[in-house]
């Protein structure tokens, strides 16, 4: 492990001073939060910060309900979170994209704003004996174009990384248009959850438009009552413990035994959280009935490119989209 210094701020705009920058392989200092996911990767030798800045303390941890919607203090903790009454009722799909997350070990300590920036699971990038990973080390090219890819993602990919956004919250979230509250040293901001992480492009190194000294502070979601009715379904290798190979989340408002409006997001398929509105949109008006679902889960694989391994997703996605709805029109 390469050696760091540990900073404790007594406060929020303390830590913002050091200016660290979350997720970017060469950022001289880092924040770390619940540390799930940070430690790992600084005992694998894929993270060598000089300062580490910890937010332990300094961040809202509170989980509200309100007229508006639903607000999540960034340092609130995974497993609170997915027990939380209010969210189970109003928001299904958060609590259980939550629970078919890690463990309980690691849901008691992980924390929303570490969970949306976890990095990704590509066994390329994590491990540093593969000298080729852009995301790990800029320019050093893709081990996982024309190696095995069979985890990796089919949209949103470019020539540069192929790398699967891992977490399984981003996509519930984005599903229900949530929102992150950044605070930086200039003041605060929002961005829409669906714009705060970046396609690779020719930059996979930068997976977010967080700045450095910014940190996320909240993330809230708007106020949907169509939210009692939706489900997270995670197709993955083993039943617990694993990140999904393909996931969709899909919140449905329903006319009767008509759908009135679709909100639906994949994950293990993008190289970033991944909205489907051509789905959504032909799921307009349609019912139920199973050939209306397969016919339009089918535009969910417009743009996709498979690189091998990874081909059988393409179908996958359209299949999980197909179960999710059915099981969340199947609520009431
Ligand atoms: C064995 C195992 C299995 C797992 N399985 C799953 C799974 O199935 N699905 C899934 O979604 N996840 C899974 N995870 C990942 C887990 O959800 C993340 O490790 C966890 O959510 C990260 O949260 P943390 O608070 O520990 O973040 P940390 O590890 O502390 O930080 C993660 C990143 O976020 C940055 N950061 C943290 N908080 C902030 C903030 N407020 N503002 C700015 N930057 C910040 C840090 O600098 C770092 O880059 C698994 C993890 C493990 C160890
Ligand atoms: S897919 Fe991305 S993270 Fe994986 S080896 Fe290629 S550049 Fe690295």
């Amino acid at each position: 492990m390469h050696p760091f210094t540990l900073e404790r701020p007594r406060d929020l705009p303390a830590a913002l001073a050091f200016r660290p920058q979350a997720g970017r392989n060469d950022a001289p200092v880092e924040y770390i939060a619940g540390g799930t996911d940070m430690v790992q990767l600084l005992q694998e030798n894929i993270r060598r910060p000089d300062r580490l800045v910890s937010l332990a303390g300094l961040l809202d941890n509170r989980i509200e309900v309100g007229p508006q919607g639903l607000r999540l203090g960034a340092a609130a903790t995974m497993a609170e979170v997915a027990a939380h009454p209010d969210v189970v009722e109003q928001f299904p799909v958060i609590s259980e994209a939550l629970l078919e997350s890690a463990s309980p070990q690691v849901r008691n300590q992980a924390t929303m704003g570490g969970n949306v920036l976890q990095r990704t699971r590509c066994p390329y990038f994590r491990d540093v004996g593969y000298e080729a990973c852009n995301k790990r080390a800029p320019g050093s090219g893709c081990a996982a174009i024309g190696g095995e890819n069979r985890w990796h993602a089919v949209l949103g990919t470019s020539d540069d990384c192929i790398a699967a956004h891992p977490s399984d919250l981003a996509v519930a979230l984005v599903a229900l248009d949530a929102a992150v509250e950044i605070e930086g040293a200039d003041g605060q901001r929002t961005v829409p959850l669906g714009d705060f992480h970046r396609l690779p492009e020719a930059t996979p190194h930068i997976e977010t438009v967080l700045e450095p000294g910014e940190v996320i502070a909240a993330i809230t979601v708007p106020a949907n009552p169509a939210a009692r009715r939706s489900h997270y379904l995670k197709v993955r290798d083993r039943a617990s413990f694993e990140f999904a190979v393909v996931s969709a989340a899909v919140v449905l408002e329903m006319d009767g035994a008509q759908i009135r409006q679709a909100r639906i997001a994949l994950g293990g398929v993008g190289t970033k959280p991944w909205r489907v509105p051509r789905v959504e949109a032909a799921l307009t008006a349609a019912s139920l009935d199973p050939v209306e679902l397969r016919s339009a889960a089918a535009l969910a694989a417009e743009g996709a490119q498979g690189r091998g391994h990874n081909d059988f997703k393409i179908e996958l996605m359209r299949r999980a989209i197909v179960r999710a709805v059915e099981i969340a029109g199947a609520r009431t």
